[in-house]
């Protein structure tokens, strides 16, 4: 049922309700001022009855001539009277007896325990609104269609022209989704509306803008991707082309050169694909409790031979023993690895890199923070390149002049394993003095 059926179906029902409350009011008011006519006019009801059982007494115990006979305490009432048997003895007014015995006021007449009689009045206030009863009821049938016509008429605009308001909105956006599935021309949505309209179609808005934000890098990873596939195949491509066309057997030279570009091609589509999983949430924890101090060591031990090929100092600072922390080994050691390496391939022959690790109480945070602070006094990076570094590609140097050959992914896949972990990544630096890589992991 659409929402026009809707409406007209509940102003219908709506409609009637009204019309069988206004009739039972009607009716329940006639009765109420019926009763209330006689505690208001008690004395005057009780000395026309006991003029009439006077007039019976004094009759020889009959309502003989009853018809001719006037009754003082008469005059401002619609009044008949009933025999014992139902007869009618006596009539004043003009309603019928009918009339009377359904809707007047009932006192009976009695003699000693005998029933002589029953009385049936109206006073003039009864018979107002009796009249006004019987005026309602007679006309009922036509006012009532006429009416339902009128109100349906009405009705029926108002729903047309309320459920056009309701469903002109709906309509928008409905054609602003198709707009968006189109993916053609920018999708208009009646936002500026304060109802609830108005928030669908702001919540509408922003899924739309971050679908397309998503479709965007979307799209950039893939250029990038290709982008950073395209130089190391064109070198590759480039030697075998060569050696194929000169025939010429392959220097061991060129042949280092293309194992390096070959595996700078494994590393970046490792790395891609590392980070799409990541990033996508589809890679699944499985943390165990891990002692940092002895992860740093093992990772110092591992990277000490690439330090001390350039002459680097490293060092380790552990306030505590040991750190206790929830996590995946390989997913930590890959971050303080990308980190580590950087501050190696970006410091200088004789420079210095102090990993520094203690536990810490954050003053915003309930719990306690493992805290592994990297610092370098290597190139340092430059203010306006700081807030991309952790971004997919992003090189501060702008290029692939890293020994090795760095993919720009390594802090982004650092920052995706240390968010997954529920910490964060921090960095300071200074152009020339070095950079300080900062992580915290909660104990
Ligand atoms: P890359 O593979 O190029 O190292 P990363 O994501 O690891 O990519 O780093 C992004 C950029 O951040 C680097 O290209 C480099 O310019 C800068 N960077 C990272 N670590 C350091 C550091 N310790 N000192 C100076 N620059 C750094």
């Amino acid at each position: 049922m659409n929402i026009r059926t809707r409406l007209t179906l509940s102003m219908g029902v709506l409609i009637v309700f009204i019309m069988l409350v206004l009739l039972a009011v009607t009716h329940v008011q006639f009765y109420i001022t019926r009763d209330l006519a006689y505690l208001e006019e008690k004395e005057a009801f009780e000395s026309l009855r006991k003029e009439f059982e006077q007039y019976y007494r004094s009759n020889g115990d009959s309502w003989e001539n009853l018809r001719s006979a006037r009754f003082e305490s008469a005059a401002p009432f619609v009044e008949i009277v009933l025999s014992a048997e139902g007869q009618i003895l006596y009539q004043q007014g003009e309603l019928s007896s009918d009339e009377l015995r359904s809707d007047g006021y009932m006192l009976t007449l009695d003699q000693g325990d005998r029933r002589i009689g029953r009385l049936y009045v109206m006073n003039e206030q009864q018979y107002k609104t009796y009249e006004f009863k019987t005026m309602w009821y007679s006309m009922l049938p036509n006012i009532g269609i006429a009416s339902l016509l009128f109100t349906g008429i009405a009705a029926l605009l108002t729903i047309l022209l309320l459920s056009w308001r309701l469903t002109s909105p709906i309509r928008k956006i409905i054609s602003g989704i198709g707009t968006i599935k189109q993916g053609g021309a920018p999708a208009v949505f009646p936002e500026q509306r304060k109802d609830e309209f108005g928030a669908i179609s702001r919540a509408l808005r922003e899924m739309n803008d971050s679908l397309a934000e998503a479709e965007r890098t979307r799209k950039q990873l893939m250029s990038d991707v290709a982008h950073e596939l395209k130089t190391p195949l064109m070198i590759i491509q480039g030697e075998l082309e060569l050696a194929h066309e000169t025939g010429a057997p392959m220097t061991a030279d060129k042949q280092a050169s293309i194992l390096d570009e070959v595996l700078r091609l494994s590393r970046l589509v490792h790395d891609v694909l590392d980070l799409s999983r990541l990033e996508a949430g589809m890679t699944e924890l499985h943390p165990k409790e891990e002692d940092l101090v002895a992860l740093l060591e093992d990772l110092l031990a591992k990277t000490r031979f690439m330090a001390e090929d350039k002459e680097i100092h490293l060092s380790l600072h552990a306030k505590d023993e040991a750190i206790l922390v929830s996590v995946e080994k390989f997913r930590i050691l890959q971050a303080l690895y990308n980190i580590l390496t950087n501050a190696v391939y970006y410091t200088n022959a004789g420079g210095q890199i102090r990993i520094h690790a203690e536990t810490v109480h954050l003053p915003d945070r309930q719990q306690r923070y493992a805290r592994i602070r990297v610092e370098d006094n290597g190139a340092g990076i430059a203010k306006e390149d700081l807030p991309h570094i952790f971004d997919r590609f992003y090189r501060a140097d702008h290029s692939r002049a890293r020994p090795g050959g760095g993919t720009g992914l390594g802090l982004a896949i650092a920052q995706n394993n240390i968010l997954a972990h529920q910490g964060w990544i921090e960095v300071q630096s200074v152009v020339g003095e070095g950079s300080v890589f900062t992580i915290y992991l909660p104990v």
